[in-house]
């Protein structure tokens, strides 16, 4: 049982229409990635319960919609405050069934109730526009409205702040949304519907629905008539598969998908700094998140230098279940994850990778793998072109600015991308040149809810933060007013 200053925040119903409702498929089992022990079980709700979730929501629709922004931004607000006042409990849930260390999961719920600030604030300036007429007896006047029903799917890797980066400028923006967490990590999600309910956001604008059968859920959210739009964040695999089921209806859509990001040293960095951040930017969530460090490419000349420290750095990282204290690295998701970094390490092994430090699971056992560091790595291995989406840290050598270039590009992701020189003038040309939503330059620090975070080419459709991130979520009404 997880200890909770708030007992109340731990929530195992579907969140619908403003009541807790059972699910018509079951229960789902969610087990605490550290040690297997099972922290909850929820109900599973159904295609059936998702339908009736959307009609619920476009009822809601009717009056959310006309409600003044100021108004929903008040509510938002106090939804925002309930969170913060209750970060410690909704960061303890996140750990039990997500396993990142508690101050990162902390971390992300305050991340994640940035948004909703944002958003409450943003809606009230989200204006229209009166063009200037073509003739004396017309007006030409353009309106933003809500686009309606928002259906939503999202992944375990981050199981708050995925949800109030899309329900934030959705229900700010005047949409009600229907939302399916990944079944591994509801709680973090139903907990945020407890905190909506408390803040009095009405009936039917937040609906959350945990369900075990991702497929059939998706099938609703993605093809029902009365949803407007459809937002995922997740896999490009799964990203594609949903993109082709909105086109039976039209669907507006937004896409946060999986990232391969480099992280580019050259010879004038900052070699201490540059150490830091790819750590930071790699072993983040234990590896796990869609801007990880994926790629590292550093100049031949400093190359040794740079592998030494990032050694020593990877080495003193605390690996242990993520309550207790001062753990740095918590475990993988599940097996399956954990597999999969058996088999990148296979690969890159037999191709002729180095392995300086790990390599193998961790002696802590279940999900638990040790942090890595490879060199000698090659285009062909799995890893130089796949997410790793795990504690493998693999480095390769560049010689010239336009090779390390070309080699950053040649992927089909183009989500995030990191680079570490001191020379301003690369510092513009590399920072244009990246095929990436995001470049960070001598930092890996940069999530905001103020600015834009999406994805060029298979990495995504669309942005969620900043003006941008509400943008979407309106339709745009062009009135043209005769009789003057
Ligand atoms: P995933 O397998 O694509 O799952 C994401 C969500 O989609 C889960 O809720 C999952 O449900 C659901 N899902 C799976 N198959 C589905 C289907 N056929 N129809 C409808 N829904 C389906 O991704 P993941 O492994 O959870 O998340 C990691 C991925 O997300 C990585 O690629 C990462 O880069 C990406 N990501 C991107 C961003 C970004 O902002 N760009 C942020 C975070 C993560 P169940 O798991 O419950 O079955």
């Amino acid at each position: 049982m997880i200890k909770l200053e708030d007992p109340t925040l731990f929530r195992t119903e579907n969140y619908v229409n403003g009541k807790w409702v059972g699910g018509s498929a079951g229960h789902i089992e969610v087990l605490n990635p550290a040690n297997g022990t099972l922290v909850a079980k929820t109900v599973n709700g159904s295609a059936e319960n998702a339908r009736d979730a959307v009609e619920a929501a476009a009822v809601a629709f009717k009056s959310w919609s006309k409600t003044p922004a100021k108004e929903r931004a008040s509510y938002l607000r106090k939804w925002h405050d309930l969170i913060l006042e209750n970060a410690d409990d909704l960061g303890a849930l996140m750990t039990a069934e997500q396993g990142k260390p508690l101050s990162e999961a902390i971390g992300e719920v305050k991340y994640g109730a940035g948004f909703i600030e944002f958003y409450a604030e943003e809606c009230k300036r989200v204006m229209g526009d009166i063009i200037p007429t073509v003739a004396n007896d017309r007006r030409l006047l353009v309106y933003k409205q809500p686009i309606g029903v928002v259906g939503c799917i999202t992944p375990w890797n981050f199981p708050n702040a995925m949800i109030t980066r899309k329900a934030a400028p959705a229900m700010a923006a005047g949409c009600t949304v229907v939302i399916k967490p990944d079944a591994g990590t509801p709680l973090s999600a139903l907990a945020l519907c407890e905190l909506a309910e408390r803040a009095g956001i009405p009936a039917g604008v937040l609906n959350v629905l945990v369900g075990s059968d991702a497929q059939a859920i998706g099938e609703v959210l993605t093809q029902h008539e009365k949803i407007g739009k459809f937002t995922f964040t997740g896999s490009t695999a799964v990203g594609k598969i949903l993109m082709a089921q909105c086109a039976s209806t039209v669907k507006k859509i937004s896409l946060e998908l999986g990232g391969n990001a480099p992280f580019i040293v050259f010879d004038d960095a900052d070699i201490d700094e540059a150490v830091t951040h790819c750590v930071a930017t790699k072993f983040r969530n234990c590896g796990q998140t869609c801007v990880c460090t994926n790629r590292i490419f550093v100049h031949e000349a400093i190359a040794r230098d740079f592998t030494e420290k990032l050694q020593r750095s990877i080495a003193a990282l605390k690996v242990a279940d993520g309550f207790e204290e001062g753990a740095e690295i918590g475990p993988l998701i599940n097996t399956q994850a954990l597999e999969k970094m058996d088999a990148l390490m296979a690969d890159a092994v037999d191709k002729g990778a180095k392995v300086l430090l790990g390599g193998a699971r961790h002696e802590l056992g279940q999900n638990f793998y040790q942090p890595t560091l490879l060199t000698n790595i090659s285009d062909s291995m799995r890893l130089a072109n796949e997410e790793i989406f795990g504690p493998i840290a693999a480095v390769q050598t560049f010689t010239t600015e336009d090779e390390v270039v070309e080699k950053a590009n040649a992927t089909e992701y183009g989500l995030a991308a990191y680079f570490f020189t001191r020379d301003v003038g690369r510092v513009m040309r590399v920072s244009e040149d990246l095929e990436y939503g995001i470049v960070c330059s001598n930092s890996g620090v940069f999530s905001t809810e103020v600015a834009p975070f999406g994805g060029w080419k298979q990495s995504g459709i669309g942005s969620e933060g900043g003006k941008e991130g509400i943008a979407d979520f309106y339709e745009t009404k062009f009135h043209s007013l005769g009789g003057v």
